[in-house]
């Protein structure tokens, strides 16, 4: 399997090439050159298998270059009892109403980021030691990537994480997990500023290709393929948990924001899961929502960006977006290119000529929600069947009733545990939302941050003088 630029302007390589890579050269991303296909037969072979080796199979149809030995013993590595706190890591719990819950919360930093970055950390350093290389992740985040990619990463040989944030942006909790780390090549850096202005940063980081190269740059967010790829496991899961036999179908309710996770529901569909439809759910910030709705893709500017009870998705340019479009747009890397210029001249583009496919060739379909939605949703799954949702998962429920039909599980991605925003419950239901156990102290512990402005020049400095040469 090898992989090239969704623009078009990059010679194919092979997976552990472009797990290193941020951006393709041309600015484009990658994609492999042609998606492998699972049969029913197939599918119906993987029924029985634990989580870890299961993503072995899914992971050995992308990871071409890596000896079977290797990727089994890594992601046996990544996906543990212990990491996960759950047997099943990802546990599918029934709520009402036709729908269920895929929990995937269960690691380290309670959200679903961990999901792909307990793999990419295992993956990593194996890369790394085989190449007898090290790397610099840069990356920016809202919060939960951030947190994921340093749980996975810390202590890691190699490597050193350069993490911006926006300053003041994200819950107490969030701050406290990412902040508390005090591993030396775990570096956090708030910025005075949006999440985009951060990604910004580490774009333009990215794109000198002088610096890039001395410092070793790496990244993980959710550009980074292997995470797509390793967040597509969970879809085969999910389906093979809530079906009894070969070719019933399975809907998808998911939280987007930079229409990563979604994307991996979208490869996983294209690869022959029969999955009927991808809900996509955002809250105030409705880049998304509008484009399945309308056609017209119209990223927001910083300051129509809201900041919401949900702030994983207050994101207003989708960085995984572009490669949905390339399949939408027939996989023409020429149109891609066309698309994302004129994005950057005028401020938006329209495929709403290709608007009749989104749901009937693709099975997208799209709504927002609310803070008071969010509230509501969250007391009503609470009152009905005393779960507990966050309100990231409350988004995916309150869309998702909207596209419930007889007969097909409607599977709500939980993105995220409760106690992770417990300001949002509490307002919800008058009480705080507990961590567990073993994190009750973690907002006491001493935090380790650098403030900053949101300022190149100034990142790039202090990425000069803590990298790993
Ligand atoms: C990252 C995140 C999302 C959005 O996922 P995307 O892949 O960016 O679309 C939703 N909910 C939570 C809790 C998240 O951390």
């Amino acid at each position: 399997m090898k992989y090239v630029s969704t623009r078009g302007g990059m010679t194919p390589l092979q997976f552990s090439d472009i797990l290193l890579e941020g951006l393709a050269p041309d600015g484009g991303l990658a994609v492999p050159e042609q998606l492998p296909q699972v049969s029913a037969e197939t599918l119906e072979s993987w029924r029985g298998l634990p989580y870890a080796d299961l993503a072995y199979e899914v992971l050995s149809l992308f990871a071409t270059d890596i000896p079977a030995d290797d990727l089994r013993r890594l992601t046996r590595a990544a996906y543990t009892q212990e990491t996960f706190n759950s047997e099943d890591i990802v546990p599918l719990r029934p709520l009402d109403g036709g729908l269920s819950l895929l929990g995937l919360s269960e690691g380290p930093t309670l959200a679903f980021k961990d999901m792909a970055m307990q793999f990419l950390g295992q993956v990593f350093e194996y890369v790394l030691g085989k190449r007898g290389t090290t790397l610099n992740i840069v990356g920016a985040t809202s919060g939960d990537t951030g947190s994921a990619a340093e749980y996975a990463l810390r202590g890691k040989r190699g490597v050193a994480v350069f993490m911006l944030s926006p300053h003041g942006r994200m819950s107490a909790f969030q701050r406290a997990q990412m902040y508390s780390l005090q591993d030396e090549n775990i570096h956090n850096i708030a910025v005075r500023g949006v999440f985009d202005e951060a990604q910004d940063i580490v774009k333009a980081l990215a794109g000198d290709l002088a610096f890039k190269t001395r410092y070793r740059l790496g990244a993980v967010n959710s550009i980074n393929w292997a995470r797509i790829a390793a967040q597509v496991v969970y879809y085969f899961h999910g389906w093979l948990r809530a079906t009894g036999k070969a070719g019933e179908e399975v809907s998808f309710a998911v939280p987007s924001g930079n229409f990563g996770n979604i994307l991996s529901g979208h490869i996983a569909r294209s690869m022959g899961l029969p999955i009927r439809r991808l809900v996509l759910a955002t809250n105030e910030n409705n880049v998304l929502e509008e484009f399945f709705r309308t056609g017209v893709y119209r990223p927001r500017p910083a300051e129509q960006t809201y900041a919401t009870s949900s702030p994983s998705m207050d994101i207003s340019r989708a960085s995984n977006f572009e490669r949905f479009v390339f399949d939408l747009v027939g996989r023409d890397a020429g149109r891609v290119k066309a698309l994302w210029e004129s994005l950057a001249r005028d401020g938006s583009f329209d495929l709403s000529d290709l608007k009749p496919q989104f749901e009937t060739r693709y099975g997208f379909v799209s709504g927002a929600s609310s803070h008071e939605d969010r509230l509501a949703t969250i007391r009503s799954v609470y009152d009905e069947t005393g779960v507990l949702i966050d309100p990231h998962t409350a988004d995916g429920v309150k869309v998702a009733r909207d596209f419930v039909e007889p007969g097909v599980p409607m599977l709500v991605l939980e993105t995220a545990l409760p106690a992770k925003f417990s300001e949002t419950i509490e307002e919800a239901l008058g009480r705080p939302a507990t961590p567990p156990g073993n994190l009750a102290d973690l907002e006491s512990l001493p935090q380790r941050v650098e403030i900053m402005d949101c300022d190149l020049a100034e990142v790039r400095r202090f990425i000069e003088l803590h990298a790993k040469v």
